[in-house]
């Protein structure tokens, strides 16, 4: 996983790189996500530095300390689906260990040791970290070096992987936590997605300057076939992810305040005050008996078409000998 951005030429596959959407933050720096449609792998530059990416992450603006991000009925809704997920992946791998890579406060945990899991979790936020053991009673640690080799039986990595400086050196270090056999699960946004290609820098899951790798089926299948996992299942279907996908970035490609409706329902409506936000967010709800009805009708659509927002591939370490020595990129 070594894309070079600093020429036009791809260093993986020597296809052309194009920038696929530029976004400009609050603070009115410019960031832009090169992409090759050949190696479907997008990356983030300038990538920001350390202390931002910890700020960016933390407690304060991801979610508060409990893990709650937003209103109690989609609280339900995202809870619902952590329980659907446990029963999909129950088809794949008999109960055992599990770790969850970027945990967070520990929820999905949770839910996995209510039924029946033994559970464990990486979380790169000190802080996020301290409340998921204070909070969950979860063995939580803040580096993979903490736990020993081929000690479990699934790991799930969901919508972390993409903010993460090294994605490829992390999958080589699931490789060496996993037993043979063991499964790995892992969803990411999809930049080959028609949400993604069709609003680019009004993509909702594009989320600049966080995401510093942005994945395709195509890319994220490549990187896991090449640390000798074997797929299971690809999923292009997440309701929620998918539907709100569409949804908020057909409103920030309408020129509304971007992420307004995302920023009202989640845990960080700091925005209020402020009457062109509030002119966004006014707009935003009423268009939505028109939008909703759409995104439903495109997230069925990109997904039957393998496009969907995001992908979700469940894999299989082949139960030859772990390799651990994976981590050149
Ligand atoms: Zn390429």
């Amino acid at each position: 996983m070594t894309l070079e951005c600093a020429d036009s030429i791809c260093s993986i596959c020597g296809h052309p790189i194009v920038i696929f959407a530029t976004h400009i933050d609050a603070c009115k720096n410019q960031y832009f996500v090169y992409y090759c449609a050949s190696c479907g792998l997008g990356k983030t530059e300038p990538c920001p530095d350390e202390a931002t990416l910890h700020e960016l992450h933390s407690t304060q603006y991801y979610r508060n300390g409990e893990g709650v991000r937003f209103a109690t009925p989609f609280e339900w809704l995202v809870e619902g689906m952590r329980r659907w997920r446990i029963y999909r992946l129950s088809h794949v791998v008999r109960k055992g260990r599990a770790l969850d890579i970027g945990c967070g406060s520990g929820r999905f945990l949770r839910a996995l040791r209510q039924s029946g899991w033994e559970v464990a979790g990486l979380e790169l936020n000190d802080d996020t970290a301290t409340a998921a053991r204070n909070v969950h009673g979860l063995m939580v640690e803040t580096a993979l070096e903490a736990y020993a080799d081929k000690s479990f039986d699934l790991i799930t990595i969901t919508h972390v992987l993409e903010h993460i400086r090294n994605p490829h050196r992390m999958l080589a270090d699931c490789v060496r936590l996993l037993k043979p056999g063991g499964v790995i699960a892992v969803a990411v946004p999809n930049i080959a997605s028609w949400q993604a290609r069709f609003t680019r820098g009004g993509w909702f899951h594009l989320d600049l300057p966080r995401h510093l790798w942005h994945f395709s089926e195509t890319s994220l299948s490549t990187e896991l076939i090449g640390l000798d996992f074997e797929l299971i299942k690809v999923r292009r279907l997440d309701i929620a992810h998918n539907i709100f996908g569409w949804l908020q970035s057909l409103l920030n490609s309408a020129g509304l305040r971007h992420n307004r409706l995302y920023s009202f329902l989640s845990s960080d409506d700091l925005e209020t005050d402020n009457l062109t936000h509030y002119f966004s967010l006014i707009v935003s709800i009423a268009l939505l008996p028109l939008l909703v009805p759409v995104s439903i009708i495109l997230t069925v659509l990109e997904a039957v078409s393998h496009a969907g927002g995001t992908v979700e591939i469940v894999a299989r370490l082949t139960a030859v000998e772990n390799i651990s020595e994976g981590s050149s990129g």
